[in-house]
């Protein structure tokens, strides 16, 4: 079986102490590769680093939501025209050549205290990257779908992207669907609380579903309070091929040309 981790913070300090022996289990369990996305513009440097040494490694460039406020309030953090240079900036001229292959991840959370008119000015300027430099974006929406959608719709980026951890109803997946967005499949579908979204990725046709670990982040059921790994994707996969009640093998093929074709890799 062949996988790729389609969003992974595996340059996050959780894996400092013993990365290369955590990517070498990956290795082993049949991982062919994995995109790190960007969180904050103080995090793109050790990222570029990384990617440098490996060629199974892929990057994104963005401002996560939670970094919203942070990036405010640092230097020329009020100046929107500068983050936008710089992301055009990485992803033209270092990233292409470095296999940085997508936008992100950025996007609006309902969670943080940033105001939602804050998070809207600085993810605009990502989907106006994507747009101009015809790159999917990699975007991460928590309880603010509306909103996303019609950002999207105003928008209209050409490469679409990726709704990471989607969680959601059916109706919501297919409009992302229809947008040109596959739906980022991640630990979330093990909780059996998780009905609707359990529901909607069953629902939804294997060809717009990618895996993810989202790790550290986003523990399997039963392994709360653990640090998530990329280890666990097979465990994804299967729980995915459990629910839609087809054979493993047919979701880590096709999943793996999704994400293969998402990100042109
Ligand atoms: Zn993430």
């Amino acid at each position: 079986m062949e996988l790729i981790d389609s969003h992974c913070h595996f340059d996050f300090d959780a894996f400092a102490g013993d990365r290369d022996t955590v990517w070498q289990r990956c290795r082993d369990l049949g991982l062919k590769g994995l995109v790190i996305p960007g969180v904050s513009i103080s995090q793109w440097q050790t990222l570029f680093e990384l990617l440098r040494l490996r060629p199974d490694w892929y990057g994104a460039v963005g401002v996560h939501p939670w970094w919203v406020e942070a990036f405010l309030a640092g230097p020329g953090g009020q100046d929107k025209q500068l983050l936008l240079e710089d992301l055009r900036e990485q992803l033209s001229s270092w990233g292409r050549r470095e296999r940085c292959v997508a936008v992100g991840e950025c996007g609006l959370d309902r969670g943080v205290e940033t105001p939602l008119e804050h998070q809207c000015d600085i993810f605009r300027v990502h989907l106006a990257t994507a747009c101009e430099l015809e790159l999917p974006l990699i975007i991460h929406v928590h309880r603010y779908h509306a909103e996303v959608l019609s950002l999207l719709k105003e928008y209209r980026p050409a490469r679409g992207g990726v709704i990471h951890a989607f969680s959601g109803s059916e109706e919501i997946a297919r409009e992302y669907w229809q947008l040109g967005f596959y739906l980022g499949i991640g630990g979330t579908i093990t909780y059996s609380r998780a009905l609707k979204t359990r529901r909607a990725v069953a629902a939804m046709p294997l060809e717009s579903l990618v895996l993810e670990s989202d790790a550290p982040d986003m523990p399997l059921s039963g392994r709360q309070g653990q640090r998530n790994s990329p280890e666990n994707l097979p465990d994804i996969a299967v729980a995915l091929a459990a629910l839609r009640g087809i054979p493993v093998e047919e979701v880590a093929v096709q999943t793996f040309r999704n994400t293969e074709l998402l990100f042109a890799l």
